[in-house]
């Protein structure tokens, strides 16, 4: 994207126009919002004031800000070191759009654009420069930020610094640096990644022990969390999908590649658009799906894990996983690329038996060392913990990060639709006995076969229609017997053989439950419930007449973007858009009242949105 050159805002638009400004003006202004986040307020006086800070924050809790405003406020240019080209590139459309003179450093630049920039710079013209640290590094930009007036230095992501994370980048560590050479200059640190340990080290790294710590929670209010229960996944999403987000788009996760084709082929046929993305396709496919994932509306992707990494799109309404993550820490990163915007997203999953045995295997045949192989089997056992919880999930995820949640969220599966608890004790007795009585030699199907008291030749042949298990589960159907495997495995009851022949074996903690000292609970799975109702709590915030102009304007939104060729969501987020549609405003001022507009975009398209809006009244009152 290398508007960015030429569409850069005139030069003359340069930091002193907010110099005298507070940062409240600043945000009211430019960003078009009415008030901070608290920990945002603290971390931009703290800068602003000339203290170094390290922010943590939950993806979509408005980092940016805390390094943007100060950027604005300060002489000088806000220096942001990012790893990602991707997002840097969206970080700097969105600021043009709001009138900020931005840009970036990085390797898809030609020399000549790379020149322009540091020539910029070097004037004092750039209010924000976006770089990559290894292009940061160099000993030619160094000494270019050596004469340049710098306002502060923001290291986003700074967590690559951590040599246990996924994202470690070795020229993170070198990061301190900067410390050294521009000792005066405010830096400020930037992560989502909430454990105590990573913590330690960025200050460590990064030369931090002086810093002032903001910690946010690491609560995501706009998220919806819902489980479903595993029976017929595929028609559950399309429910799901049609049900509430019918015309959003989102991100489809699956464990291998090839269900990522069969699942997006599905999909189309089914007639959303759904593109695949996964390792095994090539660059250019891959780019091309990502960028029409960016730039058109109501797409949906369906990928493998890795997707979403260096992605920056923060309108992604829905994650729908259709294999369960390896751990909390997985499931909440993944889920957590929905509504970065802070408008109101979903976080759907639905697993079956299988995704839990081929889990437990991966596990267990991985080549690390017992105490890692241990650390994860029980990452592994939270996770699925967590999916057979009768509590708030809200409060269950959080605790998960030493977080208290006070009373409950309202607003996942189990606050909204109250799962029953049964006593299992004797269906869950029955059940292991089974697995003791036939030999520990069978899977979930002949195993529930038995208990049935079906007749088969497997069963005739082994002698199992004589044992005292044959036929004492008659009381339960076979989905519910199913179920009830795939709890007792989850809850870590039972074990699955090593060879991948999905046999299951009693476990040691099966003991006291098998002789009767000890209860067991479980959630009831009402077998096709409730996602496929749609949550009119939670998503229908507009009414019908109100989704029709927000349609309206997503069709303009979309023109405008396609024109200036920027992904939809810089031009305005869907919140600012749906506030659009209900309060329906008639001119400009009434227009800049609503949040996320400010003044360039009323000069820049404005009019425009006024006139769709117009429109739409004049109409709809014939
Ligand atoms: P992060 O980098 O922490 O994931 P962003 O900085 O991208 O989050 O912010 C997420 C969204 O919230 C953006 O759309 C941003 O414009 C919006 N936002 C940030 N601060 C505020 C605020 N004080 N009021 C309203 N919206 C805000
Ligand atoms: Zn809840």
């Amino acid at each position: 994207m290398n508007a960015m050159v030429s569409s850069l805002a005139p030069s003359n638009v340069g930091q002193e126009i907010y110099a005298d400004s507070s940062a409240l003006d600043v945000l009211e202004r430019v960003f078009g919002y009415s008030s901070f986040h608290e920990t945002q307020k603290l971390a931009i006086d703290a800068v602003c004031e000339g203290r170094d800070c390290l922010v943590l924050m939950p993806t979509g809790g408005g980092k940016s800000l805390c390094y943007q405003i100060p950027s604005l406020l300060l002489q000088g240019t806000g220096v942001v070191v990012s790893p990602l080209i991707a997002l840097m590139e969206d970080q700097v459309s969105s600021l043009l759009e709001l009138g900020v003179t931005a840009a970036y450093l990085n390797s898809s630049l030609a020399y000549d654009e790379q020149q322009v920039i540091e020539k910029q710079l070097l004037k004092g013209e750039l209010q924000l420069l976006y770089v990559a640290p290894e292009r940061l590094l160099t000993e030619r930009l160094l000494s270019l930020l050596s004469r340049s007036k710098i306002a502060l230095f923001a290291i986003d992501e700074a967590h690559c610094v951590s040599q246990w994370g996924h994202d470690f980048r070795k020229e993170y560590q070198q990061l301190r640096q900067l410390h050294e050479r521009f000792s005066n200059i405010p830096r400020i640190a930037l992560t989502a990644t909430a454990d105590v340990r990573t913590r330690q080290e960025i200050v460590t790294e990064l030369d931090l022990a002086e810093a002032d710590q903001f910690i946010d929670s690491f609560d995501r209010e706009n998220i919806h969390y819902q489980i479903d229960d595993g029976l017929k996944p595929l028609d559950r999403l399309w429910q799901f999908l049609q049900s509430n987000h019918p015309s959003d788009s989102g991100i489809v996760y699956c464990l291998s590649r090839k269900k990522v084709e069969k699942v997006a082929d599905w999909i189309a046929t089914k007639g959303r658009v759904a593109l695949p993305y996964h390792a095994g396709m090539t660059d250019a496919e891959r780019r091309r799906n990502q960028n029409r994932f960016q730039f058109d509306d109501g797409v949906i992707i369906v990928a493998t894990v890795a997707f979403g990494m260096g992605i920056d799109k923060p309108d992604v309404r829905f994650v729908a996983h259709l294999s369960l993550p390896k751990s909390i820490e997985a499931y909440y990163q993944e889920t957590g690329r929905a509504g970065r915007d802070g408008d109101s997203a979903s976080a759907w999953m639905s697993f079956g038996m299988q995704d839990l045995v081929l889990l437990r295997q991966m596990v267990r045949q991985s080549d690390a060392v017992p105490e890692i192989v241990r650390v994860m089997q029980s990452k592994l056992e939270s996770m699925m913990a967590y999916t057979e919880t009768i509590d708030c999930r809200r409060k269950v995820l959080l605790a998960y990060f030493d977080e208290e949640y006070d009373g409950n969220c309202g607003a996942c599966d189990n606050c909204l639709y109250p799962p029953e608890s049964w006593d299992a004790t004797e269906a869950a007795r029955k059940a292991l006995s089974c697995i003791y009585r036939t030999g520990q030699r069978f899977g979930v199907g002949y195993l529930t076969d038995v208990l049935l008291g079906r007749v088969n030749h497997r069963i005739e042949s082994n002698g199992h229609a004589q044992l005292s298990t044959y036929g004492i589960g008659r009381n339960i159907d076979y989905q519910q017997w199913r179920i009830l495997f795939r709890q007792l495995l989850a809850f870590g009851f039972v074990d699955v053989d090593h060879e991948g022949l999905g046999v299951l074996k009693l476990n040691e903690s099966c003991r006291d439950l098998l002789k009767g000292k000890q209860k067991l609970k479980l959630r009831r799975v009402a077998v096709g419930s409730k996602s496929s109702r749609r949550q009119q709590d939670v998503h229908t915030d507009l009414s019908r007449r109100q989704q029709d102009l927000f349609e309206q304007l997503r069709i303009l939104r979309l023109d405008i973007a396609r024109t200036k060729g920027v992904p939809p969501f810089t031009v305005f987020n869907d919140r600012t858009l749906k506030e659009m549609a209900k309060i329906q405003p008639t001119e400009e001022l009434e227009l800049g009242g609503i949040s996320g507009v400010g003044a360039y975009k009323i000069r820049t398209y404005g009019q425009q949105f006024l006139d769709t809006i117009a429109e739409y009244i004049a109409t709809d009152r014939m």
